[in-house]
């Protein structure tokens, strides 16, 4: 399945990609994960995203659909989680998915906004792999040690309230109305994100049963 994972920051769409990715073989693709690696390569483009990604803004479309053209491939089994973030994106993305006879499902994180700045605030990630913790609601067994790698967990620079809040006001200008976009295509389920996170995998398990007939449960 082609799944768009779609909440604002700090919703959980990362955590439950993660999940959903060990167990049923479906690829995780974050745009920002992507970008932060092109940062740490020092890229071009991740010269050009910094500045915005530093402000909370959202990367131009024209760079983000580029590099989602070379990223999808033949892919047939992901998770797009942070993209698309515009209905440009959206729309181009579909038109990639068309060509391939695909098309995508959106997974809308529902969570009240009071919770995201706690969420964000607390997150610590590996750099290395994406997956993230929270310092109270999902800690690693040593504080910022990955219990996978054994490597160090850092703290997004993004991750401050000042710039939460300029992400969330991104967020609800340009990305909220892509909730009605997959909504009126009659392409999008809803899941209550404020729960905890092995009760929002099971609602997403339960609302894609296309999930357990594709993929692998382990
Ligand atoms: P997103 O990818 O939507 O920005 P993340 O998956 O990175 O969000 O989650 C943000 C933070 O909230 C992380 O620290 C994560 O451990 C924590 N978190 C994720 N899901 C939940 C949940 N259901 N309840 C409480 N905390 C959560
Ligand atoms: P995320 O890791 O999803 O929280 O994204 C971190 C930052 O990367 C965002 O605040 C944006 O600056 C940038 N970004 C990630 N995905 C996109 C996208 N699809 N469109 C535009 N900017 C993005």
């Amino acid at each position: 399945m082609i799944l768009i994972f779609l909440g604002p920051p700090g919703a959980g769409k990362g955590t439950q990609a993660k999940i959903i990715e060990e167990r049923f073989a479906h690829r995780q693709i974050s745009t920002g994960d992507l970008l932060r690696a092109h940062r740490a390569n020092s890229t071009a483009l991740g010269a050009e995203a910094q500045r915005y990604m530093d402000e909370g803004k959202l990367v131009p479309d024209d760079l983000i659909i580029r590099m989602m053209e070379h990223e999808l491939g033949n892919a047939a089994d992901i998770i797009v989680d942070g993209f698309p973030r515009t209905v440009a994106q959206a729309e181009a993305f579909g038109a990639l998915l068309a060509a391939k006879g695909l098309r995508a499902k959106a997974v809308v994180f529902d969570v009240d906004y009071d919770v995201l700045t706690e969420r964000l605030t607390g997150r610590w990630t590996n750099p290395r792999s994406g997956r993230v913790y929270h310092t109270v609601f999902n800690p690693p067994a040593i504080a910022g040690i990955d219990d996978d790698d054994g490597g160090p967990l850092i703290q997004r620079s993004d991750d401050v309230a000042e710039t939460v809040t300029k992400r969330l006001r991104e967020y609800d200008e340009k990305t909220a109305p892509l909730i009605d976009y997959y909504g009126q295509a009659g392409s999008a389920v809803h899941v209550n994100a404020l729960a905890e996170i092995g009760d929002v995998t099971g609602q997403i398990i339960h609302a894609l049963p296309g999930l357990a007939e594709n993929g692998r449960i382990a």
